[in-house]
């Protein structure tokens, strides 16, 4: 067989022979075998068969090797990890599952001494995933146990106080979450949630930003809070006035801030 010349870059286009080769195994459910056969990822495979139309016979008959390989892997193995080693589509592999009855093999192994341990200390400082890769369960499967066992994550930040809750009352309608955020000393997350439990509101009345001085519409920006003619604020179309909150040099401003930061977090 001709092979494929390799290019440093990635994967070059498909040969003559192995797109023969594609039309003659695709469609007897071999994706895998052509992916061994011609060194291409599986993916690659269904990609290009897909491209080009193909589509497996569903009635392609399971080889006894295939049964048996599925009846080794269902006990431990999810749909889509099994169709990749089989070879074969998620659906097929479902539909073939059930015809074996497999469904009703499959049980889940049950947490040790050991493990509910071990979760148990790792549950308040740790995300589910990370506990998951370490105990070697799926985090679905960790979130259910910790559920079950009542564990909660440890509060990093303690309630909030009368004081801080006032101060969010008083500062919100004329700060940003971020603002706020910082000066109180909590996550903006925490911030922004929290807000939107206590139902806050910002009083933005078109009269209170708007006004009119010798012909020029002027717009008040919620930035520097000065009064600033139209046409300094960039446009917004999804705003009632169709302009931005903050005048340009705060817009400008602004997203250097952010790059900065922004410039800074990928440096570390
Ligand atoms: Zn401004």
């Amino acid at each position: 067989m001709e092979k494929a010349k390799i290019k440093k870059s990635g994967w070059v286009s498909w040969s003559e022979d192995e797109v023969k080769l594609l039309k003659k195994l695709f469609p007897r459910g071999k994706a895998k075998e052509i992916a061994d056969q011609i060194g291409r990822p599986l993916t690659a495979v269904r990609q290009k068969a897909y491209s080009m139309g193909l589509k497996t016979r569903e009635c392609h008959r399971w080889s006894a090797n295939e049964v048996e390989l599925l009846k080794k892997l269902y006990p431990n193995e999810n749909t889509r990890s099994m169709a990749n080693k089989i070879g074969r589509s998620m659906g097929a592999v479902m539909k073939k599952a059930s015809s074996l009855s497999l469904k009703n093999v499959r049980r889940p192994t049950p947490w040790s001494r050991q493990e509910e341990n071990l979760l148990k200390k790792l549950y308040p400082g740790n995300t589910v995933r990370e506990i998951a890769s370490q105990i070697g369960r799926s985090a679905s499967a960790v979130a259910g146990r910790a559920h079950k066992l009542e564990l909660r994550k440890a509060r990093r930040y303690p309630v909030w106080s009368k004081k801080e809750l006032n101060m969010l009352k008083k500062l919100y309608p004329s700060r940003t979450a971020q603002q706020i955020a910082e000066q109180i000393g909590r996550p903006v997350q925490a911030t922004r949630l929290r807000i939107v439990k206590l139902g806050l509101k910002k009083k933005f009345r078109y009269e209170e930003s708007h006004r009119v001085v010798s012909g020029v519409k002027q717009k008040r920006c919620s930035g520097c809070k000065q009064w600033k003619a139209e046409n300094m604020f960039y446009r917004a179309r999804y705003r009632k006035d169709r302009l931005a909150v903050w005048c340009k040099e705060c817009a400008n401003k602004a997203n250097k801030r952010f790059h900065k930061k922004r410039r800074l977090a990928v440096r570390d």
